[in-house]
């Protein structure tokens, strides 16, 4: 299954225990939305869970920084990328070839700082 760092996602009823773990993983959870793996949670034992849980392998990607859209696909360094790892933030296609990305990205940090 996909999972989008920093989106809700919902996964099938799972027992106790494997919910309890995922809360210690800090994953968010909210009854309407579901699941959210966020800048707070342990994502590498999370996906390990999930994975096993499932028993299917876990895709992770992640959002854009500027525009949320998820940034995985069509980047180059898809193959390389360990997302468990990584920011939970990145910068879709769009974004990261733009010259005045910079002050973009200062902007929408300084945003959220405000906020
Ligand atoms: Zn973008």
């Amino acid at each position: 299954m996909k999972i989008t760092i920093g989106g809700w996602f919902k996964l099938p009823r799972m027992g106790t225990a494997v919910f309890s773990a995922l809360m210690k993983e800090g994953v968010k959870y909210d009854r309407e939305s579901g699941f959210m793996l966020s800048s707070d949670t342990d994502i590498e034992s999370a996906v390990r869970t999930i994975g096993s849980a499932l028993s299917e392998p876990i895709e992770l990607s992640v959002r854009c920084f500027i525009c949320l859209n998820p940034s995985c696909e069509g980047c180059p360094y898809f193959e390389a990328c360990d997302r468990r790892r990584v920011s939970s933030m990145c910068l879709c296609r769009e974004h990261s070839g733009r010259r005045d990305i910079y002050d973009s990205y200062q902007k929408t940090f300084l945003s959220i700082l405000g906020e």
